[in-house]
């Protein structure tokens, strides 16, 4: 490899590609020819080379909104698709976007030297940086060898990113904020982007992401092609949405189509103090070889944490304020399954993609509806059955009939024998609701600056 990618790259996959080392790789020339198997993917329209890739990465047919975008996102069009989590949003878009991408990495090495940022995607959070660019940077391997990727976020060092995007990457995968900081350290140029990706929509355009994300789309040239994904799309995204996208096409894939998620949902009421203890028992008493459990707070996650693990159980806590490093480590530790339990806030409710993760409990409920589809969306992906629980006090119960009336389903309330509650909801508790998602720190610092740039703007 003729640059050294590892600074900006997620840990130890190094996704920075130059065929140079590696002349031998599948390109579209090379590759032998497709299965009967990778033909599916082929009659989307991608080449032998793309369609092999994603056999040998173990997908054996395409998804249904792979087989659906797939096409559109070849013919150039922008596209909103909305689309449970877990459903192979990634591929639907790396795939095709790869494809457009090989006749300039076959060119002539001179040809390309700057080589200039063609695909950008962008996600919200660290994670989800990390796991996209570990897919494209496996996939480019297998069929775009050339390539370089850069993926980009904060948290930590910035140096080792400037010096890795110092030869240029086609494809960059960055959170909104470290772009930034990267564009405005003159480490990389927008202007020749061609393809926009918003992964996780409707968290980048919300309040929080907005100013940040103006500033990325006015660094991009007009001339574009935009593809937003999202499980979930509010109403009150539609006007800029039908900003951003140019005679798009939607893709909206209705339950049956997706066929998975298989997810079962329990709900069992419970006093706030019994929640712990409930917890356990489930883990021992139903044999859950994994769980990832939600909670409100940082605090919580430590402190719940911790009682597992005085309990015996392999339980380890992820939250914002812990350092990248760490962060990483953690997540990995549970992906590699060393790690029984996960509690964690909603930074872990998007996107993050836990292989065969059996069990997702919300031991405090989400604040926003959709939250709740994306925290119950880490488990039952890929096709496999899930199991979401969550844990009703009496002082959530009307917050719960709220998020069963906008994901139109009721759970049945479950006591279980030694856990029946005994705690009564006050009259404002018995009446509360849904108050939108709760903000983080960063959220807060991001709309007050959107809220003085709007002031400034103004005067
Ligand atoms: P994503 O929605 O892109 O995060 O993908 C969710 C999970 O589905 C990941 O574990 C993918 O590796 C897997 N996946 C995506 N597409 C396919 C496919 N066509 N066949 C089998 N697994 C897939």
């Amino acid at each position: 490899m003729s640059s050294s990618p590892s600074p900006a790259a997620p840990g130890p996959q190094t996704p920075a590609l130059d065929g140079d080392a590696t002349p031998a790789a599948a390109t579209p020339s090379v590759t032998p020819p497709a299965s009967p198997t990778a033909s599916n993917f082929g009659a989307l329209g991608l080449l032998p080379a793309l369609a092999q890739a994603a056999l040998t990465h173990g997908y054996d047919q395409p998804s249904p909104v792979q087989a659906l975008a797939i096409p559109q996102v070849l013919a150039g069009h922008d596209l909103r698709v909305c689309a449970q989590t877990g459903s192979g949003k990634t591929a639907a878009y790396a795939l095709p976007l790869l494809q457009k991408l090989l006749p300039a990495l076959e060119a002539p090495r001179a040809a390309r030297e700057r080589r200039a940022t063609r695909v950008l995607i962008l996600v919200p959070t660290r994670e989800l940086a990390q796991q996209v660019g570990e897919f494209i940077y496996l996939l480019a391997r297998r069929c775009a060898d050339p390539l370089r990727l850069a993926v980009l976020y904060g948290g930590v060092s910035i140096n080792p990113q400037m010096l890795a995007l110092r030869g240029g990457a086609e494809v960059v995968v960055a959170t909104p904020g470290r772009l930034l900081d990267l564009v405005e350290q003159r480490a990389l140029q927008l202007d020749q982007v061609a393809h926009l990706v918003l992964d996780e929509a409707d968290r980048l355009l919300d309040l929080g992401f907005a100013e940040e994300l103006q500033r990325v789309l006015a660094l991009l040239p007009t001339q574009r092609q935009n593809l937003l994904f999202s499980a979930t799309f509010p109403a009150a995204l539609d006007a800029l949405i039908a900003g951003l996208l140019h005679e798009p096409i939607h893709i909206e894939l209705s339950t049956t189509e997706q066929a998975a998620p298989d997810i079962v949902q329990r709900a069992i009421a419970v006093d706030e103090s019994r929640r712990t203890q409930l917890l356990r028992h489930l883990i021992e008493t139903e044999g859950w070889t994994q769980v990832l459990v939600f909670v409100a707070t940082r605090y919580a996650t430590e402190a719940v944490a911790l009682k597992l693990q005085r309990a015996g159980l392999h339980a380890a806590s992820l939250h914002g304020e812990l350092s990248q490093g760490k962060r990483s480590e953690v997540l990995q530790a549970f992906k590699d399954r060393s790690a029984r339990v996960l509690v964690t806030t909603d930074l872990a409710a998007r996107g993050i993609d836990i292989v065969r993760l059996p069990v997702v409990v919300n031991y405090d409920l989400p604040r926003a509806a959709a939250d709740y589809t994306h925290r119950i969306g880490r488990t039952g992906r890929a096709g496999a059955s899930g199991l979401a629980v969550s844990f009703v006090t009496a002082a959530q119960e009307s917050h719960f009939r709220l998020i069963e009336k906008r994901q139109q389903q009721r759970v049945p309330r479950e006591q279980l024998a030694g856990f029946e509650p005994s705690e009564v909801a006050t009259p404002e508790q018995a009446t509360g609701g849904i108050k939108g998602a709760r903000k983080s720190k960063k959220d807060k610092l991001r709309e007050a600056a959107a809220l003085a740039a709007a002031r400034a703007g103004q005067s």
